[in-house]
């Protein structure tokens, strides 16, 4: 028999968990497929929140907006929980040349909301840093292990653990059927495997390789993440996640020799204190040409939509774009022009 519902979403990441999680709140039927054998970048990410990016250290895109949302939306998340998923983390910077202290040094005179002057001494007990320190302020980290979990916890009366396969789906006249569960939507949040369906495979997704080691370090405080030509976030108990590459061109989606030894060299050169590399991990972001995400409804298939394109933002964008998707769904409201797949109309089109 037929279970019908108004949405069906592909993937539990950071996107899929999100819009299944406004779903809820408001009351709409849905069902929501994963598959744990299909790449996740969600479950290799650091989960962190950095309001500012690059060498110039400016504002990423739609900040202002972008994170205010996120924080109430992971608070409102976590309320029920006893285990914290937003933390507040300040970014310890140490200053990995002096052409970056010197950046850092212009950007707090010039536009400047988040840069903070700090000279963080107590940290050189465990840092080398020849350059000088700064702080971001305003930074968060999001435990996304603990997120998925509890996300799932949630969803657990609508979750299907099963691969979906778009030449299994059907396309009816008033939305889709996929094994016994019709739909008046579906939404697809499966990252990249995105590329694989002849719906939506022409948006310009340009795939990015991510490793990252996860390494013990005993005596190092969890209380920063901390920011040199590699990033160090406090993971859990006394493990920090390490790294991480950012690959556009590569062969596999393997750990790699090269990565971990470029990353011990990192470590060596900063960190003072005695460490164990536990795990490699590696995943391939959903990323494309113009870094920004792509949200809406299929010009010539109203009932399939898309939330994806997070890139390296997904614990920013993910909670807005999903709500934004959903408002526009459900009340008609706009998606902002830049995430909105409407840019894409002609390609979709074809
Ligand atoms: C090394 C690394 C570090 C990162 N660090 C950060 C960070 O610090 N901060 C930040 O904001 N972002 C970070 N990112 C980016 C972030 O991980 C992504 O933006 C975000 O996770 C994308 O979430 P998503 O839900 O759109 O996709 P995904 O997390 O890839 O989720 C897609 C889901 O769909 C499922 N799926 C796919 N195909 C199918 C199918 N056919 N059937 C059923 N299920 C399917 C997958 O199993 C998966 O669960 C990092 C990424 C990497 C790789």
């Amino acid at each position: 028999m037929q279970e019908k519902v108004k949405y069906l979403i592909v993937g539990q990441g950071l996107t899929g968990t999100w819009l299944s999680y406004f779903l809820l709140k408001q009351g709409i039927t849905f069902k929501i497929v994963n598959d744990a054998n299909t790449g996740s970048a969600t479950s290799v990410a650091s989960g962190v929140i950095n309001p500012v990016t690059g060498r110039r250290i400016v504002q990423t895109w739609m900040i202002d907006t972008l994170l205010p949302f996120a924080i109430a939306a992971y608070k409102a998340f976590q309320q029920d929980e006893n285990i914290p998923i937003i933390k507040d983390a300040p970014i310890a910077l140490i200053h990995p040349s002096l052409q970056m202290k010197e950046s850092f040094d212009y950007r707090l005179t010039h536009d400047n909301i988040y840069l903070k002057e700090n000279d963080h001494s107590s940290l050189a007990q465990y840092f080398n840093a020849p350059f000088g320190n700064g702080e971001i302020e305003q930074c968060y980290w999001i435990d996304l292990m603990q997120f998925l979990k509890i996300g799932r916890q949630k969803i657990s009366a609508h979750f299907i653990e099963d691969y979906f396969d778009v030449a299994a789906m059907t396309i009816t006249e008033h939305g889709v059927a996929w094994k016994n569960i019709s739909a008046e939507k579906i939404i697809f949040c499966d990252g990249l495997n995105t590329m694989n369906n002849p719906y939506f495979k022409s948006l310009p997704f340009v795939p990015n390789k991510g490793e990252a080691l996860i390494v013990k370090i005993k005596g190092l405080a969890p209380t920063n993440i901390y920011k040199t030509n590699i990033t160090i976030v406090p993971w859990k108990d006394d493990l920090f996640w390490v790294g991480s590459s950012y690959e556009w061109s590569f062969s596999d989606a393997l750990p790699s020799q090269g990565f971990k030894d470029k990353m011990i060299a990192a470590l060596n050169a900063v960190l003072k204190l005695p460490y164990e590399v536990i795990d490699h991990l590696v995943g391939i972001r959903p990323a494309n040409t113009e870094r920004r995400p792509f949200v809406g409804l299929h010009p010539n298939y109203p009932q399939m939509g898309i939330c994806n394109g997070m890139g390296t933002k997904g614990c920013s964008l993910a909670p807005y774009f999903a709500k934004q998707l959903l408002d526009h769904i459900e009340n008609g409201t706009k998606i902002e022009p830049e995430a909105d797949i409407k840019r894409f109309t002609s390609i979709l089109s074809t």
